[in-house]
């Protein structure tokens, strides 16, 4: 084995896509992290990648933060496909339903078991996801020897003070301004606006849960005020949730495996 070093290799330790089969197996890793993005509409200004853009930046500084802390996290390729049943009245939504998502996880994860991981991170960059997983984590509850799998958005500090103005569901000032700072040559600023959302006809609603078909809701595709946005912002945003990330990571990495993880 090869241990001297040439300019050649991945950008960082971990990067599970640009790494050899021999640099995976010498790196050991301890934690795998999973990031899901979507392929779907952003209203007129953004990408249909947008959340795979966002959910892979995230991904990579925290990883090569932890990493370059000293722990041992190798970060899966971007699933760019999940749930998005909601959005099916505009073209190419791209998805997969609930259960075959549930059953990709599965797979997923049953295999980090094999490959000797214990400890599985969902890093999760879109808002149709968040049901399954939720149910996916409940049914590997149910199975034995499975690894321990959390799942998380990014974790900015506590007390951070989000810089975004407007806040939205879908294609706002918080996803732009991200935009403008990992591919400013994707942002149509040009058609930068506030984008209206649907009123319900029941307000009560608002308190109770359903899954809101997106053409009704945001039938722009994006919801509204970006005007604000900006790359400096954008840039806030992604760092303060790679920072506490990049902390859960070093720490998962460095706790060792035992029957009572993650207790003591
Ligand atoms: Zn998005």
């Amino acid at each position: 084995m090869n241990e001297v070093r040439t300019s050649k290799g991945p950008a960082f330790p971990g990067l599970l896509e640009e790494m050899t089969v021999e640099y995976v197996r010498r790196f050991a890793p301890q934690v795998v992290v999973l990031p899901l993005g979507s392929t779907e509409p952003h209203g007129p200004h953004l990408p249909m990648g947008t959340d795979v853009w966002q959910v892979t930046r995230l991904g990579r500084i925290a990883v090569e933060a932890a990493n370059a802390r000293g722990a041992r996290v190798l970060l899966y390729p971007t699933l760019p496909i999940t749930n998005n049943v909601n959005f099916r009245r505009f073209p190419f939504a791209l998805r997969v339903g609930v259960r075959t998502l549930m059953s990709m996880l599965i797979d997923i994860i049953t295999q980090c078991r094999d490959d000797g991981v214990h400890k599985v991170v969902l890093l999760n960059g879109h808002g149709g996801n968040p049901d399954t997983i939720a149910a996916t984590l409940r049914e590997i509850a149910g199975m034995d020897n499975m690894p321990f799998v959390c799942s998380t958005g990014g974790l900015a500090p506590e007390g951070w003070d989000n810089p975004i103005e407007h806040a939205s569901d879908h294609g706002g000032e918080d996803e732009t301004s991200r935009m403008l700072w990992i591919r400013p040559d994707l942002v149509r600023e040009d058609l930068l606006a506030d984008n209206p959302f649907g009123q319900l006809a029941v307000p009560l609603l608002a308190r109770a849960q359903f899954v809101r078909p997106w053409h009704q809701y945001v039938p722009l595709s994006a919801g509204g005020e970006t005007r604000a946005a900006s790359a400096e912002k954008g840039q806030a945003v992604i760092q303060a949730r790679a920072t506490g990330l990049a902390e859960l990571l070093v720490e998962l990495s460095a706790t060792p495996w035992t029957e009572r993880f993650p207790y003591e």
